[in-house]
């Protein structure tokens, strides 16, 4: 082939990528980036994260712990969220995570490097963490790719992390990615010790197959399974304040409104998760049902 139609078959093709990728950064939900101011929740837990993608500190004397360092853009907010509500910025110990996604940890290689924390992750999640999630079981590669970052400890259901007298349990809750955790913890506030569940991810994309079909295999072999046994995990959990890796999940922003008037007891709504959790193994029911059809 001709130098210059090759040339040109390359720049069309570079277009045709750039057209694929520019539109995604764009999707970035507003809600993602638009900072939010940082509140006390109950406790020794605190909310640092934007209007919607969720980053919580939990304090210690020893120490604080990072749930979430969010998109590549995030830390600064997060950071600036940190120092507005008086602790130290240094002092992030350890770094945890909801689920390996770009909108959840591509921020973790610089909140690392900032702070020395030591970044652990569920098995499953963990490589993804390592290779900066390029090896993702979606195929339409909606995800974005980030920089990869080192995993210190990886963990299994069921572990505890352990600093300054809080214990925080990580529970293996996967599906919407291969070591989604729902981390559960704690909190004293007065005289009251509440039970925190800060869920992880509940949600198939739309790419994902769920079920192994000949000619359409399931996204990752026993997807399904763990979808399944995630809500029935979840459901065991003791839940009194409910959160998540998302404002959304657990109408946050609903909540906040409520919260100069009726303080931390908004937060406090085993309700309102257990009705996600039905809504969300409905949905990945009716996905089940939707491909056992032929969808
Ligand atoms: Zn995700």
């Amino acid at each position: 082939m001709p130098a210059r139609p090759m040339i040109v078959r390359a720049l069309t093709l570079l277009a045709a990528f750039l057209l694929s990728v520019v539109p995604l950064r764009a999707q970035l939900s507003p809600e993602w980036t638009t900072a939010q101011k940082p509140f006390h929740i109950a406790g020794n837990l605190y909310y640092v994260g934007s209007r919607d993608l969720a980053a919580y500190l939990v304090t210690t004397p020893s120490g604080n712990i990072l749930i979430n360092a969010n998109l590549a853009t995030s830390p600064p907010q997060i950071k600036a969220a940190v120092e507005e509500l008086g602790f130290k910025w240094a002092d992030t110990r350890i770094l945890l995570n909801s689920q390996a996604h770009y909108d959840h940890l591509a921020g973790g290689a610089q909140v690392v490097r900032e702070t020395h924390a030591k970044l652990m992750v569920m098995a499953g999640d963990a490589e993804n963490a390592e290779n900066g999630d390029t090896h993702d079981f979606d195929p339409t590669g909606d995800l974005l790719p980030y920089e990869p970052v080192h995993v210190s400890r990886v963990l299994h259901d069921g572990d505890t992390v352990k600093l300054g007298g809080t214990v925080l349990t990580a529970h293996r809750t996967a599906g919407h990615t291969k070591g989604c955790t729902t981390w559960t913890l704690q909190v004293h506030e007065g005289a009251k010790t509440w039970n925190v569940v800060i869920g992880g991810g509940f949600v198939a994309l739309s790419a994902y197959r769920l079920v192994d079909l000949p000619g359409k295999p399931a996204s990752y072999p026993g997807i399904l399974k763990d979808f399944k046994d995630g809500f029935a995990l979840q459901r065991k959990l003791p839940c009194d304040i409910f959160l998540g890796a998302h404002g959304a999940y657990f109408d946050m922003q609903a909540k906040l409104k409520r919260m100069d008037a009726e303080g931390p007891s908004v937060w406090v709504d085993p309700a309102g998760y257990l009705k996600l959790l039905d809504a969300s193994e409905k949905a990945i029911d009716e996905r089940v049902a939707g491909e056992r059809a032929g969808k």
